[in-house]
């Protein structure tokens, strides 16, 4: 998997994370609203069915008689001849009716908790007891079968209506506006000033912690991850035996820097080595003495390199490539004799060399002005590698400098 696809797929668990955090809050605040409807319903049915328990109550005794005080009135709109009772100078009875009952009795509930409640019907009897728009349309609902409505209103307050129902005991009274028991004769509507808020703050902070909270897991386990990965990239790419790169990492960087060098236009140089006999080197001393031998020559070769684009990697067996962006001729001829040398200088003895030592053959190739297929600059390097051999190991050949010294001798037979 490569670092990018890694990091898409953490952006995308990041994207799914905020998106279930959100989904939760939505359903949270959702569920919260749900609940305050069902308490504000229950409220309101409650003080609903008091009134409508009081009422029967008053209807069943045909209206209850109280003194007549400055707040109690007598009631113009009853027709009752014994609605007013004068028992002595200082006391005459007067008879409230439910509905006269229910308008005090609303009145004492908004002085006390601010709760409306509202005695109305389609044909009032009082004028003050008109319905609201609303209330029509509920009224209707409920002669079409409703059995009640509630709602939420503005931000807190909520309304709630239900029917009143035409008993016995009512038609005493409004049997002559054509009620029969059993018939919505109107409604009594009760607002509650405030509802239980839902909690926004709270909820809203605790998903935000939440979802903060998985998205710094995300970004944790994500950093290590891409951490692991990265070293597990580099490993890939590393040769265990020598510590330097190995042929993976070459074919895929070189295939860049080859790219990127004809793009700018600028030199590129590939340079191949050899150890010589290492074949009898091996059978001299061993192979694990072989092995070390490799490291050694490796890390020669790799300390040589001076510039951030340059790399060396193991290339076969006992072969290395170096590749040297913006390394041109003659640059890569003082340099492959530079590496030559460096191995020199390991001083590492091999009884069946002509040196006494261990020694490298080099071959280069520089791709300039025209630009060769990048396989066909390490083929060209190949062949300089093949005559370096060719003429007797421990030495360097560039393949620009062959084919110079072919056209000089006029013979062009080489084949380089
Ligand atoms: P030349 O000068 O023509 O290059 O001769 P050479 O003996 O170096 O070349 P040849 O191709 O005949 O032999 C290469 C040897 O490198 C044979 C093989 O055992 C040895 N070799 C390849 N890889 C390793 C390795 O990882 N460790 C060890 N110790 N030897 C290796
Ligand atoms: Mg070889
Ligand atoms: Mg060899």
């Amino acid at each position: 998997m490569t670092g990018y696809r890694l990091n898409f797929r953490l952006v995308l668990a990041g994207l799914l994370w905020c998106a279930l955090v959100g989904l939760s809050l939505a359903w949270n605040i959702y569920q919260a609203n749900e609940k305050r409807q069902e308490l504000a319903l229950e409220t309101a049915r409650s003080f609903f069915e008091q009134i409508v328990i009081t009422r029967r109550w008053n209807a069943r005794h045909g209206g209850v008689y109280v003194p007549v005080t400055p707040e109690t009135q007598p009631n113009p709109y009853l027709k009752d001849p014994q609605r007013d009772l004068r028992i002595s100078d200082d006391l005459t009875l007067t008879l409230v009716n439910p509905a006269f009952m229910t308008r005090q009795l609303a009145e004492i509930a908004q002085q006390s908790r601010g709760v409306q409640f509202h005695i109305t019907s389609l044909k009032p009897l009082r004028p003050e007891n008109q319905p609201t728009d609303w209330e029509t349309e509920a009224l209707r609902q409920f002669e079409q079968g409703l059995a009640e409505k509630g709602e939420i209103v503005g931000e807190r307050s909520y309304r709630y209506m239900a029917p009143l129902i035409t008993e016995k005991a009512c038609l005493r009274c409004h049997e002559e506006q054509g009620y029969r028991e059993g018939d919505v004769r109107g409604g009594v509507s009760v607002t509650l000033p405030r509802v239980a808020a839902i909690p926004l703050a709270a909820l809203t902070f605790s998903h935000l912690a939440i979802g903060l909270s998985g998205l710094l897991v995300i970004v944790i386990m994500g950093q290590m991850l891409s951490g692991y990965h990265r070293q597990l990239r580099e490993q890939a790419m590393v040769d265990s035996l020598t510590g330097v790169r190995n042929r993976r990492f070459f074919n895929e960087q070189f295939q860049q820097t080859w790219r990127s060098g004809r793009r700018q236009q600028i030199p590129l140089a590939v340079i191949l080595c050899d150890i010589d006999h290492f074949k009898d080197y091996n059978d001299a001393f061993g192979h694990p003495a072989g092995d070390q031998c490799l490291r050694q020559v490796a890390q020669a070769l790799q300390a040589k390199l001076r510039r951030g684009g340059d790399f060396c990697a193991r290339y076969g067996g006992e072969e290395f490539v170096l590749v040297l962006p913006n390394t041109g001729l003659p640059g890569i001829r003082d340099f492959a004799e530079e590496l030559r040398q460096a191995v020199i200088d390991l001083n590492i003895r091999h009884p069946n060399s002509p040196t006494g030592g261990v020694t490298i053959s080099l071959g280069g190739a520089v791709a300039e002005d025209a630009y060769p297929e990048s396989e066909v600059l390490v083929q060209q390097a190949d062949q300089a590698l093949y005559l370096a051999k060719q003429q007797g190991r421990n030495r360097s050949e560039i393949y620009d400098n062959l084919r110079e010294r072919r056209l000089a001798a006029g013979t062009g037979k080489s084949g380089l």
